[in-house]
C-alpha cells in the first residue's frame, strides 16, 4: 500500500513537472525579453490544454500515465498526438519516488530526497531543452537543502550544507571566471553555479569534487561523441546542468566511498 501512495504521488508530482518543464522557461523568456505575459501566462493559468487544438483538457485527460494510454497518444478532441516526453516524465519520477521510499524508508527523509530529485531532474529536462536552468528551481534546491538540513529532516549538518552551498556557488563562479579571462568565451552561465549551490546544500562541500569531475567526465564524453557523430555544430553546445544533475542524484544515492575507489583515492 505503501509503495503505490509512493508511486502515486511520484506519478502526480510528475504530472506536475511536465507543467513546469513547458511553461516555466518560457515565463523566464517572456521576463527576460520584458513581455508582460499577456494572455496570463505562468504555472497555473491558462489550464492544461491541447497544443494543437488549445481545447481544454477534461479531468479525464490529466490523469498521470492512463489518460495517455487511454487516448492512444492521442489529443481526445483533434487526434493531434501528444508527445510521448510526457508519460515517461511522470513515469520516471514515479520510479523515483519509490526509489526514495525503497532507500531512506517511509519517512520524511524519503520525502525530501524525492522531491530534491524530482527538482533535479526537472532542471535536467528544462536545461536540455532550452539551455536555461531557471532560478525558481535552483533557488527553490538552495532553500530546500538549508532548510532540510538545519530541520534534522536529512542526515548532514547544518554547517556541512551552509559550506557546500557556498562553496558550489564559488567553485563554478571561479572557474568560469578564469576561463573568461583567458579565452574571451563564456563556457557556463550562472544557473550552473546556483545548481553547484543546491546541490552543495544537500551534499555537503567535499562530495562536489568527485561529482564534478563526474559530471565533467560525462559532459565531455558526451560532448565528443556528438562531435565525432557529427550530430553537434561547430557552435554546438551541451548544456552541462543535466550531467551535474546526474552526478549530484548518483552520489545522493550510493554516497562518495565508491566513486572515490573508482577514481583510484
Ligand atoms: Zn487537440
Amino acid at each position: 500500500m505503501n509503495w503505490l501512495l509512493a508511486f502515486g504521488l511520484g506519478l502526480m508530482l510528475g504530472s506536475f513537472m511536465n507543467v513546469v518543464i513547458y511553461r516555466l522557461p518560457r515565463m523566464v523568456m517572456a521576463d527576460d525579453e520584458g513581455k508582460h505575459a499577456s494572455p496570463r501566462f505562468d504555472l497555473w493559468w491558462p489550464a492544461s490544454h491541447c497544443p494543437q487544438c488549445h481545447t481544454p483538457l477534461k479531468t479525464s485527460h490529466i490523469i498521470p500515465l492512463l489518460s495517455f494510454m487511454w487516448l492512444k497518444g492521442r489529443c481526445g478532441f483533434c487526434k493531434s498526438t501528444i508527445s510521448p516526453l510526457y508519460p515517461w516524465i511522470e513515469l520516471i519520477t514515479g520510479l523515483v519516488w519509490v526509489a526514495c521510499a525503497w532507500h531512506w524508508g517511509f519517512n520524511l527523509s524519503a520525502l525530501c530526497w524525492a522531491i530534491f530529485a524530482t527538482t533535479l531532474f526537472a532542471l535536467a529536462v528544462i536545461d536540455w531543452q532550452t539551455t536555461l536552468l531557471p532560478d525558481d528551481l535552483t533557488q527553490a534546491l538552495v532553500w530546500g537543502g538549508l532548510i532540510a538540513s538545519t530541520s534534522g529532516w536529512i542526515a548532514l549538518g547544518v554547517d556541512q550544507a551552509v559550506w557546500g552551498a557556498v562553496s558550489g556557488y564559488s567553485i563554478l563562479w571561479s572557474v568560469a571566471t578564469l576561463f573568461e579571462r583567458i579565452t574571451g568565451k563564456q563556457g557556463m552561465g550562472a544557473g550552473d553555479f546556483k545548481l553547484l549551490a543546491g546541490l552543495g546544500a544537500w551534499l555537503g562541500p567535499l562530495p562536489l569534487i568527485p561529482l564534478l569531475i563526474l559530471a565533467s567526465l560525462g559532459g565531455a564524453v558526451f560532448g565528443l561523441t556528438l562531435k565525432f557523430t557529427h550530430k553537434l555544430g561547430p557552435d554546438g553546445y551541451v548544456p552541462f546542468g543535466p550531467f551535474l544533475a546526474a552526478a549530484g542524484l548518483l552520489i545522493a544515492a550510493i554516497g562518495i566511498d565508491p566513486l572515490l575507489t573508482g577514481l583510484g583515492w
